[in-house]
């Protein structure tokens, strides 16, 4: 059997400082893969522009010029990494034998495509990349991680555990993905529900190579809100579950109100009722905002919008 071609794709925004560093690291894995004859010679990289606003784009029509190998194709608009990927994944689709995503700022270790590699070809459809540690991480994002991992699984989202977007996809997987239409995008939850054979690589999470986090405390916020709202209609049900509760609570209360009034009691009653304005005021509004998320969602769904709008590509 021919060795596979492989694509490497890997989303960039802003990431000029990382790039022309991790594109060499990327580089020499692929040709010492090529060298032992586990990937094919075509076998190339895809940098995915994602509305960069630095010169992104100029380092990678640079890098494309150099070595031809290193595609490129520009995103119209900052969409987020998901979306990127995807366009990349779209722009690989029946054009190689495996793709893997990885980050441009290396901080997945890059070696780990070797071993990915290997089991793709001992016949994983997908490999996902798992960290082993998140030392380098601070602990603010470790911990949140960890608790939104944690959450999802109580809400039913079938996601692997400290698993992010570092994966090898084979081209049957990418075809598949292909049929996933959805405007909200949360790869994460989408590829397991692919049903094929999966394997896992273990690596330790680095700092980044160049430049800062794209990923500001209110975008992994909404990220995560996406990736709940996208995939469990639980909080829904949750809130109904809520309001039974109070309903319970409510016959207590009417109880207590009726005693009280039959006993000719003189009730003030403000310190209460101011209580009750509040506090159910609060779980209405909390009702209509996840209520809201969901209506949300549908009517992005419904337009059936293009998920990005590809300005210009690098190939040939
Ligand atoms: N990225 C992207 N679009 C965005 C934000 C980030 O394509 O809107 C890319 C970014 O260039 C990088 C990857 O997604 O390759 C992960 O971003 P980052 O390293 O900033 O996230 P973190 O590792 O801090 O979670
Ligand atoms: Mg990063």
């Amino acid at each position: 059997m021919a060795a596979p071609v492989l694509a490497i794709v890997i989303p960039c925004y802003n990431d000029s400082e990382a790039l022309p560093i991790s594109v060499a690291r990327l580089t020499a894995i692929l040709d010492r893969l090529i060298v032992a004859d586990r990937v094919a010679e075509e076998s190339y990289l895809l940098c995915v522009d994602d509305g960069s606003t630095d010169d992104t784009w100029a380092v990678i029509s640079d890098l494309h010029e150099r070595d031809t190998r290193i595609k490129g194709v520009a995103l119209a608009h900052n969409r987020g990494q998901q979306y990127a990927l995807i366009a990349g994944l779209t722009a690989v689709n029946g054009k190689c034998d495996a793709a893997v995503t990885i980050d441009a700022d290396l901080q997945d270790d890059p070696e780990a495509i070797v071993a990915m590699t290997d089991l793709f070809l001992a016949g994983k459809e997908i490999v996902y990349g798992v960290r082993a540690s998140r030392a380098s991480d601070s602990w603010f994002k470790r911990t949140t991680a960890r608790a939104f991992y944690r959450l999802q699984q109580r809400l039913g989202v079938d996601t692997i555990y400290d698993h992010a977007d570092y994966r090898l996809m084979s081209s049957r997987a990418i075809e598949m993905l292909a049929d996933y239409g959805e405007s909200n995008l949360f790869l994460r939850g989408i590829i397991p529900q692919l049903g094929l054979d999966t394997g896992v690589v273990r690596y330790n999470r680095q700092e980044r190579v160049a430049g800062r986090s794209k990923y500001s405390f209110t975008r992994m916020v909404s990220f995560s809100i996406d990736g709940i709202t996208s995939f469990s209609a639980k909080p829904i049900r949750m809130i109904f579950l809520l309001g039974l509760a109070l309903l319970c609570v409510d016959i207590v209360v009417a109880i207590y109100v009726f005693t009280s009034y039959f006993a000719d009691k003189v009730i003030i009653g403000w310190t209460s009722l101011m209580l009750s304005i509040w506090f159910l005021g609060s779980v209405i509004l909390m009702g209509i905002g996840i209520v809201g998320e969901y209506v949300g969602k549908i009517f992005n769904e419904v337009k059936h919008r293009p998920r990005y709008a590809i300005k210009t590509t690098l190939w040939d």
